[in-house]
């Protein structure tokens, strides 16, 4: 299970400070370095570290923790608080178009988990009353589109194709013109993914983003990649202004850290999470909660 590592050694360091009595600025301070060793071991990014173990020294040193009844517990507290601030506070709500339809781009890395998550959501906001339209958008893999038919007929949930003859920024186009004469008050926009991040892809993403002028630009990231998932987030997030992450694969045992770093790292949120092959393994990411199961 994702965190099961980190999870484990961070409930050790703060363990022992849990049932203390009293605690010195030293008890601390070693437990922190437990904490700050196994945040580094899940894949955390270095900077979000540093920071986050400054933020808890700084609030768990006072007086105030230190010489209150239960100052170890107090500490976990703080870490608890600390570590759902990093992930993003509270969960991040997909926000929807006052006139719909609401237009979500889908982008991401080959691979990543994109076609499978635009059938999750098309899924997922069919079951709250929206009427989605998926879009083919990859015209470069004819084995894509089908890919997307066939996640669309399990879903039951209608596909808009042109083939792979024309220009994806077209497609786009022509798709929220279709989806608006057949009610469709949400469109998801599936793209072409690359095994890494290149121009041609991002000009491409560029052009259909000032196409048809998405409310969401939702990266899709694969959590198995560790550090690289929250650098493929710094660098769409650059180029196309994402409004959220889709952090796919959690089900697996990825160590975690692009989850407690991403956020920090991009300013983005991620607005779900997903956990597992099937159609309906798409869930809210809520930090408080993510927070909660990592520290036990
Ligand atoms: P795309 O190239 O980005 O469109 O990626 P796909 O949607 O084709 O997904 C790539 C692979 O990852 C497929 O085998 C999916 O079944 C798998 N996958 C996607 N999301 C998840 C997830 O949340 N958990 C697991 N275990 N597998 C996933």
């Amino acid at each position: 299970m994702v965190f099961e590592s980190l999870s484990e050694k961070l409930q050790n360091a703060l363990g022992k400070l849990k049932g203390r009595g009293k605690l010195t600025e030293k008890d601390v301070d070693l437990a922190m370095r437990e904490v700050k060793l196994a945040l580094l071991e899940a894949d955390v990014n270095f900077k979000v570290v540093k920071k986050f173990i400054k933020d808890v020294k700084q609030r768990a040193i006072g007086s105030e923790v230190m010489e209150s009844l239960t100052p170890g517990q107090q500490v976990v507290k703080i870490v608890n608080e600390e570590l759902t601030s990093l992930m993003g506070e509270k969960e991040s709500k997909l926000e929807f178009s006052p006139t719909p339809p609401t237009i979500v781009l889908m982008c991401g890395l080959q691979g990543a988990g994109k076609t499978t998550t635009a059938g999750k959501l098309a899924n997922l906001l069919k079951k709250q009353n929206k009427r989605p339209l998926l879009v083919a958008c990859d015209v470069y893999r004819p084995a894509a589109i089908k890919q997307l038919q066939v996640v669309g007929e399990k879903v039951d949930v209608p596909v808009f194709s042109m083939g792979d003859k024309n220009d994806p920024v077209d497609i786009a186009k022509a798709a929220v013109e279709h989806g608006k004469r057949n009610g469709n008050d949400l469109i998801i926009i599936d793209t072409a993914g690359r095994l890494h991040i290149d121009e041609n892809l991002m000009d491409e993403l560029e052009g259909i983003k000032n196409g048809v002028n998405p409310n969401e630009i939702l990266l899709v990231v694969d959590s198995m990649t560790g550090q690289d998932a929250v650098t493929v987030a710094e660098t769409f997030n650059d180029r196309l202004g994402i409004t959220g992450v889709v952090l796919t694969k959690l089900d697996g045992d990825a160590r975690g850290g692009a989850a407690l770093s991403i956020r920090s790292v991009t300013g983005k949120p991620i607005k779900y999470v997903g956990m597992g092959e099937k159609l309906d393994e798409l869930r809210a990411f809520h930090p408080d909660r993510m927070a909660s199961r990592i520290l036990g």
